[in-house]
């Protein structure tokens, strides 16, 4: 079973992403790349390469519904013909777009984004939209955590590992420990951990981080000797990663802890204090990676929360 990954453009500030074909019966193929004539083209090139055409593949697997993964997914559906796509349940609030959905927004509110900036960030993702289709539900299959996908020779286990979203998957190839991880492994820094409504409770937050870390030790328990990420280059030394990444992480919510002053203040205060020069269109990943610290923080008994006029104030524990 060979994994052949291949690189696509995307129009975003990440770069290039990375595909895999999965060369084997059944042919599968794991994202697909934005909805743009680049990337489509580059993964034709990519397939010619390996002799293998669109119609041939059978199935499609997402690790997430992030656009520059799942953009393709629809067309190439529809020009396999019955290949089906399997993407984890609780992707639904990406993959039916992002804040659609007024309880989305009721979270940025909470933590004190101003509504001309929720305004903003809606209508930017709503640009968004134009490199991905979207999908009704029932036009889905399911990915389920511990599922194996079966090819003539050998299996991809499916690994959900929570935390850049709610539904992100990965999927390891037991025999030689090799990780397919998407966006929850980049050799670089961490990925972002979007603000996403909890998709057992979307009055609530999902708490990326926590679920994140968990992620991360649950990959780690593979002992992976490849990991396979959705962008950039493969990682052979999980362990060196799985540590630099606990460090950034660490380094990062001190940070955090630090720019809550005596008074309290908002996560959207924070995050202006953190990244002063993002421009619009990363206020909410800005956001997000604020609310994604904070929520650790409390969970862990470091800042105190409060609702004031219906927006969450973070304070520190102790006068001093
Ligand atoms: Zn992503
Ligand atoms: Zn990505």
């Amino acid at each position: 079973m060979r994994i052949v990954p291949i690189s696509l453009p995307t129009p975003f500030y990440i770069g290039p992403v990375n595909v895999y074909l999965i060369a084997e019966d059944p042919l599968t193929l794991i994202d697909t790349g934005p909805k743009t004539k680049e990337a489509n083209e580059a993964l034709r090139e990519g397939l010619r390469h390996e002799r293998v055409r669109v119609s041939d593949i059978r199935r499609i697997v997402l690790t997430h519904a992030h656009e520059d993964h799942c953009g393709l997914a629809r067309s190439l559906r529809d020009e396999a013909k019955d290949a089906e796509v399997l993407v984890h349940n609780w992707e639904t609030g990406h993959r039916m777009g992002r804040l659609e959905d007024a309880m989305h927004r009721d979270l940025l509110a909470r933590s004190g984004v101003p509504d001309s900036e929720i305004e903003a960030m809606r209508r930017m993702y709503e640009g968004m939209r134009r490199y991905a289709d979207s999908f009704e539900d029932h036009e889905y299959g399911e990915l389920r955590d511990e599922a194996e996908l079966e090819f003539t020779n050998g299996a991809l286990r499916v690994i959900h590992t929570p935390g850049h979203t709610p539904g992100s998957c990965s999927f390891v190839r037991e025999a030689d420990r090799t990780v397919i991880a998407g966006d929850c492994v980049l050799k670089r820094i961490p990925p972002n951990p979007f603000l996403s409504p909890d998709p057992i409770d979307p009055s609530k937050r999902f708490p990326s981080l926590a679920e994140y870390l968990v992620s991360l030790a649950r990959l780690r328990t593979f002992a992976p000797t490849l990991v396979h990420g959705g962008h950039g280059a493969p990682v052979n030394d999980y362990e060196e990663l799985f540590n630099r990444y606990l460090r950034a992480i660490r380094e990062r919510q001190a940070e955090v802890i630090r720019l809550v002053p005596k008074a309290g203040t908002s996560a959207w205060n924070v995050s202006r204090a953190m990244f002063p020069e993002t421009d619009d269109v990363h206020r909410f990943l800005a956001v997000s990676e604020a609310v994604a610290h904070l929520d650790l923080a409390h969970s862990e008994g470091k800042l105190a929360v409060e609702m004031s006029s219906g927006k969450e104030v973070y304070q520190q524990l102790f006068d001093g």
